[in-house]
């Protein structure tokens, strides 16, 4: 991984700060087992690995949990796989468009900034069609490099 441990918790505990939101043992708790997962996850996935932690976990915690985060810009969802993903980059308060490759074989996910040509792009098509974009990145789903060399 590309963002250790000690530093997410110490940027997520200051972006709390910052946004004048509360951090706490559980949340820390909760954010320290979504980077132990070895991919994208479930939020029920993610609820039965925090009961390995805490005996009872609470599902409204984790999942509000879940909404601080991505508030936060430090976990992402994917809406097409309907699974949560610790952010790979250190974006900074603001979170930029990501594109996520996302593989159907593994799963595994692969964050990557979007070409801001390709972006504009996009939104420009969107635009002309009276539409706007919504969401924080394109998800691409396809097969990794990993798994094209398996086959
Ligand atoms: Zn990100
Ligand atoms: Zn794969």
């Amino acid at each position: 991984m590309t963002y250790p441990l000690s530093q997410l918790l110490k940027d997520a505990e200051e972006r709390a700060r910052q946004s004048g939101r509360q951090w706490t043992s559980q949340r820390a708790d909760v954010l320290r087992v979504m980077a132990d997962q070895a991919g994208p996850v479930t939020a029920y996935e993610l609820l039965d690995a925090i009961k390995v932690v805490h005996p009872n976990p609470k599902p409204a915690t984790v999942y509000r949990a879940l909404e601080f985060f991505m508030e936060l810009g430090l976990v992402h969802k994917l809406d097409s796989a309907n699974r949560f993903v610790l952010c790979q980059h250190q974006h900074g308060q603001l979170h930029h468009r990501a594109q996520f490759l996302i593989c159907d074989d593994c799963g595994q996910v692969k964050e990557i900034p979007v070409a801001p040509k390709l972006l504009a792009a996009l939104e420009e098509q969107a635009r002309v069609q009276g539409f706007q974009m919504a969401g924080k990145g394109l998800e691409v789903h396809g097969r990794c490099g990993q798994c094209r060399q398996r086959h």
